[in-house]
C-alpha cells in the first residue's frame, strides 16, 4: 500500500510541474496571440528593455518571487498575471486529476483547462477571443469526443452552440447594439458544446447569464454606473468549468 500512496504523491507533483510549466508557456501565448506576434520566435524577453530572458528569469512562480516582481535587467514591474497564470493552471491540473483521477482522458481534461484560462484572461484584457484558440478548442474536443466514441453527440453540441450562440447574437445586437455579444462569443460557445455535448450547452448558456448578471451588477453598483461593458468569454469558462468539476458531472 505504501507504494501506491508514494505513486500518488509522484503523480501529484509531476501534475504540479506540469501545471506550473504550461501555465508559463500560457503566459506566452495570451501575451503574443492576440498581438499577431509568433509564439515560438523570439525567444522570451523582458516587453519593456527588450533583453533576453535566462532560464533563472523563466522558472515559474519563483522567478517572479525572486525577482520580487520587477525585470533583473531594467527593473520594470513584471504584470502579477504572470504567476497568476501560472499558478491557476497548476491548480486546475491538480483538481482535474482530483476529480477525474490520473486516466487516458486527463491530458484533454488539461489541454481543456488551459485552453480555457488562456481564453477567458486574453477576454478580460483585450475583450476578444481570438480565432486561432477557439479553434484550437473546437478540434481537441473533437478529438476528445472520438477517442470516447462519443463523436455524435459532440458534433451535436457544436452545432447548437453555434445555433445558440448565433441566435443570442442577433437579439444582443439587436437589443444593445453591436458588441454586447461578440461573433467570438458564439465560436467560444460552439467549441464548449463539442466538449460537452447538447445538453450541457443550454445549463452552461444560463450559468454564465446568470454569473455574468451578478459580475455586472457588482462592477455597475461599484463604478456608479449601468454602462458597463464586461466580456462575456470568462463567465462561460467558469460556467463550463463548474459543470466539468461538479461531481454530478454532466459531461
Ligand atoms: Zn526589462
Amino acid at each position: 500500500m505504501n507504494s501506491d500512496i508514494g505513486f500518488l504523491l509522484a503523480a501529484y507533483f509531476f501534475t504540479l510541474l506540469l501545471g506550473l510549466a504550461i501555465g508559463s508557456f500560457l503566459n506566452v501565448l495570451i501575451y503574443r496571440v492576440p498581438r499577431g506576434l509568433s509564439i515560438v520566435w523570439p525567444p522570451s524577453h523582458c516587453p519593456v528593455c527588450g533583453h533576453r530572458l535566462a532560464w533563472k528569469d523563466n522558472i515559474p512562480l519563483l522567478s517572479y518571487l525572486l525577482l520580487r516582481g520587477k525585470c533583473r535587467y531594467c527593473g520594470a514591474r513584471i504584470s502579477p498575471r504572470y504567476p497568476l497564470v501560472e499558478a491557476a493552471n497548476a491548480l486546475l491540473y491538480l483538481g482535474l486529476a482530483w476529480r477525474f483521477g490520473f486516466q487516458r482522458l486527463l491530458v484533454f481534461y488539461w489541454a481543456l483547462a488551459s485552453l480555457i484560462l488562456a481564453l477567458s484572461v486574453i477576454d478580460l484584457e483585450h475583450h476578444r477571443l481570438p480565432d486561432p484558440l477557439t479553434l484550437a478548442l473546437g478540434i481537441i474536443g473533437f478529438l476528445y469526443q472520438l477517442s470516447r466514441h462519443q463523436w455524435m453527440y459532440g458534433l451535436l453540441g457544436g452545432i447548437l452552440g453555434l445555433l445558440l450562440g448565433g441566435l443570442i447574437y442577433l437579439l444582443a445586437t439587436w437589443v444593445y447594439g453591436p458588441n454586447a455579444f461578440g461573433l467570438g462569443d458564439v465560436k467560444y460557445l460552439a467549441a464548449i458544446g463539442v466538449w460537452g455535448g447538447p445538453f450541457a450547452v443550454p445549463i452552461i448558456l444560463f450559468l454564465a447569464s446568470l454569473f455574468g448578471t451578478l459580475g455586472g451588477l457588482i462592477i455597475a453598483w461599484r463604478r456608479r454606473t449601468l454602462r458597463v461593458g464586461i466580456p462575456f468569454g470568462p463567465f462561460l469558462s467558469g460556467a463550463f468549468l463548474l459543470t466539468i468539476l461538479l461531481p454530478q458531472g454532466i459531461m
